[in-house]
This record gives structure tokens, C-alpha cells and sequence, in this order.
């Protein structure tokens, strides 16, 4: 087995299609403490699960072959797009197509590469990093809260009071490495963000607070 493990997952909440999409990738064997990568694909038209898992194999892929990855074994839980990476299945969604075609050829630059099926619980840490990757829906504006917020961390959650204002929000940091704050755009979001829970998850997910590598591109 090559000594390189790659996951990848898509998310496309609440709904699938109509929601947000973002792609998560777990990397073992690259760097001691694992390497998760994560980025927002978009909503609207055209946006389904299965571009935003294309989009977390690509996406992943590329780091691989940036870091002159020769061997791999890249994991998923997408039975469809698993299939059509091993020429299973045909690709027959022409929004598909392309993304495929751009996979198949990023493959093929790895000296060896194969593509496996892994139940859903084998996939959680990708899975995990798509959830993250739903953060960059608000990036601008959390890199705004960041900027210009104050922003301290005590009694286990930050809390963070936009300048000139009276209103403190507390964002508190859950088990599994996301955030939940007490705004109400928050209460009324639908996929657990808002640009405070981003901005936390940023200041951590730029490795200031936490263990585990996390880089994102
Ligand atoms: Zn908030």
C-alpha cells in the first residue's frame, strides 16, 4: 500500500442540490499530524454534491502533486465518483465531464495511484474539512471581523465586539473543531455559520490554537 493516504468529501447543505457546497480532503502519511485542506465551492445552479466531491478530489490531488506525492491511495465515500474514477461508470452529467476529465488527468501525473470505496465513518475527518470549508462561504467578511473586531479568548470561547459597539458575541469552539455563536444570524443559519464561527475558525485554522496541521488552500 502506498504510504500516502488521501480522503476526500463534498457537502452540499441543507440541500443537495440547492445548497452550499464545500470539499474537505484528510491527508496521513504526508505530515506527522495529518494535513487537512478545505475550500467552498458555491450555491445555486449547477452546484450539487457530486461537484463539490469532484472539487475535493481535484483540489486534492493538486496538493498532492505539489508536494511531488509519487504514490497514492485516494479514499472517498462517494460510490459514484469512486466508480467513474476506476472506469466503473460512465460520467454522463455534462457538468461532470470536465471535472472528471481535469481528475483523471491529475491522477495520471502520480506515478501510481488508486481510487477506493470507504464506508461513510472511515471518511469523517474529510468529512469534517468539508464542514470547515462551508466557512469560506463568509470569508471576506470574517477576515473583516478579524480585522476589525475586538476579539479575546476566556472561559473557553472567544468573544468578539465589533469596534464602537456595546454587543458582545461568544463563539464557542465544539468537540469536533467547529464553532457555534450566540448572533443571530447564526441561530437563523442553516449550515452552522456565520462570519464570527468563521472568523474563530480561521484564527485557529491558520494553526494559532491547535494541534493538528491545517492548512487550507
Ligand atoms: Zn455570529
Amino acid at each position: 500500500m502506498p504510504s500516502v493516504l488521501m480522503y476526500f468529501d463534498g457537502a452540499c447543505l441543507p440541500r443537495n442540490p440547492g445548497g452550499h457546497a464545500a470539499w474537505g480532503v484528510w491527508i496521513e502519511g504526508l505530515e506527522p499530524d495529518g494535513v487537512g485542506l478545505c475550500g467552498y465551492v458555491g450555491h445555486g445552479n449547477g452546484i450539487t454534491n457530486n461537484v463539490a466531491e469532484y472539487t475535493a478530489l481535484i483540489s486534492g490531488l493538486e496538493y498532492l502533486l505539489r508536494q511531488e506525492v509519487r504514490s497514492c491511495e485516494v479514499r472517498g465515500d462517494s460510490e459514484l465518483a469512486i466508480k467513474q474514477m476506476n472506469g466503473e461508470y460512465r460520467v454522463k452529467a455534462p457538468n461532470i465531464i470536465p471535472l472528471w476529465t481535469t481528475a483523471t488527468a491529475l491522477g495520471r501525473q502520480l506515478a501510481r495511484v488508486s481510487f477506493r470505496w470507504v464506508p461513510r465513518k472511515q471518511n469523517s475527518q474529510a468529512d469534517l474539512w468539508s464542514r470547515f470549508g462551508l466557512y469560506y462561504s463568509v470569508e471576506d467578511r470574517a477576515r473583516d471581523v478579524l480585522a476589525n473586531y475586538d476579539i479575546w479568548f476566556e472561559a473557553g470561547a472567544y468573544h468578539m465586539r465589533g469596534l464602537g459597539k456595546d454587543r458582545v458575541w461568544t463563539v464557542s469552539p465544539q468537540k469536533d473543531g467547529r464553532f457555534r455563536c450566540d448572533c443571530p444570524a447564526f441561530q437563523r443559519s442553516s449550515i452552522d455559520v456565520c462570519k464570527h464561527a468563521a472568523a474563530a475558525w480561521l484564527l485557529v485554522g491558520e494553526g494559532k490554537k491547535t494541534e493538528k496541521k491545517r492548512c487550507v488552500v
